[in-house]
């Protein structure tokens, strides 16, 4: 570890204190609108498990897409390459819930990341763990040693009630022939995974194999470093909605956005990075954790560029 990353994590919290607030929560989750928008926190995983942490890393949040990552790694961690049969790995500049692209690619999401390929990920992993309750939430109460992180009910409720455009996704998946159980089971996984409360200390802690090429925290190893390699390619093309290119270019790290204002960022064979305050910028990414990461990476030269 850098011997002075906390100070300079304390650097970065100063230098986007201005922005705290800034941005507006995700509206379209009545539970997620409710958020107070004045916060923010950052947590550093290195790979030698050390950990430093600024602001507000304790406080829990809806990790929501972030969960996408955690499903995928569960998945190709049980069936290899299988899931690149049903989803593509390709950024789709569209927003994350868009249906546009289902139709001319025959039922083929554009990538795992945006909600159509979510929801063929969690399919996949309905079927290769159909007696699991939520697989998701077992991985990442491991992976951070926190068995008390659960699934907020209330965010999972309001979700449901609001999932037309989700709902219409998964069914047109179905007449695809890409979703292969029922697509209410489908549905209830999918937003369950995404209802997982969690602090950014635990986050960071949840994403560090990641950075440690696939080993998980009990030393196993949960993908391959070749396997960990493709991931982290996959969350730096299409992990930050239709804005992947100015993470690129402003952060320079794989990552992973999710509309409760949390993003989880990869240094391979460094740390785990997770950064949260819930006001979303014009693409659903978190506005001041956008503005972390560059200030974090500028000060570091941890950019992968
Ligand atoms: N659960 C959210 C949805 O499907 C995830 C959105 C996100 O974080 O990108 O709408």
């Amino acid at each position: 570890m850098p011997v002075d990353l906390q100070e300079i994590l304390d650097d970065v919290h100063e230098a986007v204190r201005p922005l705290i607030g800034s941005g507006s929560v995700a509206d379209y989750i009545p539970r997620l609108a409710a958020v107070n928008p004045d916060h923010f926190g950052i947590s550093v995983m290195m790979t030698d498990g050390t950990q430093c942490s600024s602001g507000d890393a304790d406080v829990e949040f809806s990790i929501q897409s972030i969960s996408k990552v955690f499903s995928l790694a569960l998945v190709i961690a049980g069936d290899g390459d299988e899931i690149w049969q049903r989803v593509d790995r390709e950024p789709s500049g569209a927003a994350f819930n868009s249906l546009a692209q289902l139709e001319y690619k025959r039922g083929i999401p554009r990538n795992p990341f945006m909600n159509a390929g979510a929801l063929v990920v969690a399919d996949h992993l309905l079927s290769l763990t159909p007696d699991a309750d939520d697989p998701v939430l077992d991985f990442v109460r491991t992976e951070s040693g926190n068995p008390d992180i659960s699934i907020d009910a209330l965010t999972a409720a309001s979700e449901l009630a609001h999932a037309d455009r989700n709902s219409s996704i998964a069914h047109l998946l179905r007449s695809f022939g890409n979703l292969i159980n029922d697509v209410d089971a489908v549905l209830d996984r999918y937003v369950r995974q995404c209802s997982i409360a969690m602090s950014c200390a635990d986050l960071a802690a949840a994403g560090a194999f990641l950075a440690r090429r696939g080993e998980s925290a009990d030393g196993r190893l949960l993908l391959s470093g070749n396997q960990t390699k493709r991931m982290n390619a996959v969350m730096l093309t299409s992990g930050f909605y239709d804005a992947a290119g100015e993470f690129a270019y402003r952060v320079g790290l794989p990552g992973k956005s999710g509309v409760g204002g949390g993003i989880l960022a990869v240094v391979p064979d460094v740390c785990s990075i997770c950064v949260w305050g819930p006001g979303l910028d014009s693409s659903g990414n978190s506005l001041i954790g956008m503005a972390a990461l560059d200030e974090l990476t500028s000060r570091t030269g941890w950019s992968i560029f």
